[in-house]
């Protein structure tokens, strides 16, 4: 294949000389018209594999993404560089959906986003086989798994959309986060023509591991921050904690705030803006902070606690490096970190009968009858919804989220639409209106002049910059857009910021609502044995945390080097590979039974100083106990209910 058409397209709009690792291959796959799953780790340069060939070939890009804040923002970016793209989202109404999918497919659009609950309505699905394909683009692929941590039910309805247009067109999955058994899984369920994997190493040779077990977590952060340099990030499991640590940094002379989904979006994003640019040293947050982080230069991130999965952790702590400098990914760990966990997995799975319950008072809620609302969309405020039904707000969230799972709900992170004008009459008769409606002149010439492209499409306005432009108040504005709406001039969807909930079935009675015993044990199932990886992680001190993290993800790896495990084994003074072949022959003696220090050192062929080595380092990392005979024993991770 010849790569050159690719590279004019990658300088010609985004100034790159040249692609980076993985990138020429998933594109040259794709070109090639092949099925592809493409793994690279976060920041690896994802999108480009699928803009980049799009580009170069006829016809439009489909892109499914979950998150519509990023969809937002990847197509401002796209129709900043001049290559028009559009997004479907539940945020915009059927109405801006229809014409928005006209464009498409009259019009020269080269990218349609659209996020995965919409996929399967009417609306979209007569449009498609209209749509002159040239990809199918799936972000985020891991979400179609359910032995991922990131499982959304409506991700399984992409391989439906097959069946409506051409066979030839290629499916591209990208993720930052798969399991051997999700990258089986995603291949499945796209129904890949055939067996395809592009992966890069996730290997971050710049990043030292370390887990650091401390009763006092605070005292130990405020000592390493004084000691590190640079800026970074601690995360935190609650919006309390991160405002209380983050107090607590400051008045130990930190420079630091606080960041969680509950503070208004204007702040989240101040906030936001004064860290990437330094006035902030750390951002103590929920993992609500993570959504379009590009700040290269963050020297350490530190896990106050654990997450609830290693794919969790590896994307939280892959934040810190990304300038390829020596950077830190800390895990703070306290023994009473587990009883933490073992409540919030209560938590997590609520009783079936309090799932329905959420269930009928949230159709209640937004008075959505029995029989009725697929498909429909509705403002969500969770806070005015659990003080009107009294309900206690995590259990709510964990049972909203357990309907998601199941594929009832969707819910969508809080969105910031800007109000859209769309005129609704042709010029000509626009004209007209201007001369029989002296009043309403200025104002449409006003709008006429500061937006383009409104007779074709909803365009975003901003009522605020018009009032700037004009001597008309912010209120003088909504009106008038309002009276021109009731006038049929225009259509006027007024901005709002808000999260949605979308019914992706109509409302069951509460006996019709299946949450099986079985589906819910094995979910629950699932979720222990990712938990327990992590936990594993903690807990183990005997292996290089880096090997751990790349097994996890079916990689293999040499040791770091430089995690705390690698850097205790420096110090004694013996190769890694002197170190683990004693271990190995140690564990091999001890397994399955006991045996006295003389009988092991007898038994293990190596220098006896050298045993001794290992042992005492085994030890001292609770690998090995000694029991009051003084016999020793192997000693396995006492994790809780396996
Ligand atoms: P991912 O989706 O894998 O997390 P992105 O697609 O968001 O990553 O890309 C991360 C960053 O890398 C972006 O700022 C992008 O512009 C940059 N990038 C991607 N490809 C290249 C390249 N070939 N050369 C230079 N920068 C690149
Ligand atoms: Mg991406």
């Amino acid at each position: 294949m010849n790569i050159e058409p690719y590279k004019q397209v990658l300088t010609k709009y985004w100034g790159f000389t040249s692609f980076r690792p993985l990138q020429q291959e998933i594109i040259a796959s794709v070109a090639e018209g092949k099925d592809t799953l493409g793994l690279m780790p976060t920041g690896g340069g994802k999108s480009l594999t699928y803009q980049v060939p799009a580009i170069v070939m006829e016809g439009i890009c489909l892109v499914i993404t979950p998150l519509i804040a990023l969809m937002k923002d990847q197509v401002n970016r796209l129709n900043s560089l001049e290559i028009k793209s559009m997004a479907i989202h539940s945020g915009i109404s059927p109405e801006e959906i229809d014409i928005a999918l006209d464009n498409c497919i009259y019009g020269d659009y080269k990218f349609l986003y659209i996020s995965p609950e919409r996929l399967s309505t009417r609306l979209f699905q007569a449009r498609l086989p209209r749509l002159n394909l040239n990809l199918v683009a799936v972000d985020e692929a891991h979400c179609i798994s359910q032995w991922g941590y990131d499982f959304r039910p409506s991700y399984l309805k992409i391989a439906s959309i097959r069946e409506l247009i051409p066979e030839k067109v290629p499916f591209l999955a990208l993720t930052a986060s798969a399991t051997p058994a999700v990258i089986e899984d995603i291949m499945t369920r796209l129904e890949f023509r055939e067996k395809n994997v592009l992966r890069t190493s996730f290997e971050r040779k710049n990043i030292s591991y370390l887990v650091r077990k401390a009763e006092d977590k605070g005292t130990y952060l405020i000592k390493t921050l004084h000691k590190v340099n640079g800026s970074g990030i601690v995360y935190v499991r609650s919006r309390k904690k991160s405002k209380e640590i983050a107090e607590l940094l400051v008045s130990n002379g930190i420079s630091a705030d606080f960041y969680h989904a509950g503070l208004p979006i204007e702040l989240r994003d101040k906030k936001h803006t004064s860290w990437t640019g330094g006035e902030t040293r750390v951002i103590v947050a929920t993992n609500a902070f993570g959504m379009g982080i590009d700040k290269a230069e963050v020297r350490f991130v530190i896990h106050w606690d654990m997450p609830d999965s290693i794919e969790e952790y590896f994307q939280e702590s892959g934040r810190a490096g990304r300038d390829n400098k020596q950077s830190y990914a800390v895990l703070l760990y306290s023994p009473s970190d587990k009883s933490r966990l073992e409540e919030s997995l209560r938590r997590k799975f609520p009783p079936v009968e309090k799932i329905k319950d959420v269930y009928e008072a949230l159709c209640n809620y937004l008075n959505v009858p029995q029989g009725a609302g697929k498909d429909n969309v509705f403002d969500f405020n969770m806070a005015d919804f659990v003080s009107k039904y009294r309900l206690p707000v995590i259990e709510t969230y964990n049972s909203l989220s357990f309907l998601q799972r199941e594929g009832y709900v969707e819910f969508t992170e809080e969105i910031n639409n800007p109000s859209r004008v769309h005129f609704i009459v042709g010029r000509d008769d626009l004209y007209k209106f201007q001369v029989a409606n002296e009043s309403f002149d200025g104002f449409i010439k006003l709008l006429l002049r500061s937006y383009t492209g409104m007779f074709s499409e909803f365009v975003a306005v901003n009522e605020d910059t018009l009032a700037r432009k004009s001597a008309l108040t912010r209120d003088n504005i909504y009106r008038f857009l309002v009276k021109l709406s009731s006038l049929n001039i225009i259509k006027y969807i007024p901005g709002k910021k808000t999260s949605l909930v979308i019914f992706t079935e109509e409302r069951l009675e509460r006996k019709a609502l299946m949450i099986s015993a079985e589906n819910y044990l094995q979910v629950r199932e699932k979720y222990i044995l990712r938990l327990n990886r992590m936990i594993d992680y903690a807990d183990y001190n005997t292996k290089c945390r880096s090997v751990t993290l790349l097994d996890y993800f079916g990689e293999e790896a040499d040791r770091c080097g430089v995690c705390d495990v690698c850097r205790e084994r420096n110090e004694l003074d013996l190769s890694k590979y002197e170190f683990d072949l004693i271990l190995d022959e140690i564990k091999e003696v001890l397994t399955g039974r006991k045996a006295d220090a003389q009988e092991l050192v007898t038994k293990v062929g190596h220098p006896e100083d050298k045993v001794i080595k290992v042992l005492r380092w085994l030890l001292d990392h609770n690998k090995i106990v000694i029991d009051d005979k003084h016999l020793l024993s192997w000693r396995e991770a006492d994790l809780f209910s396996r």
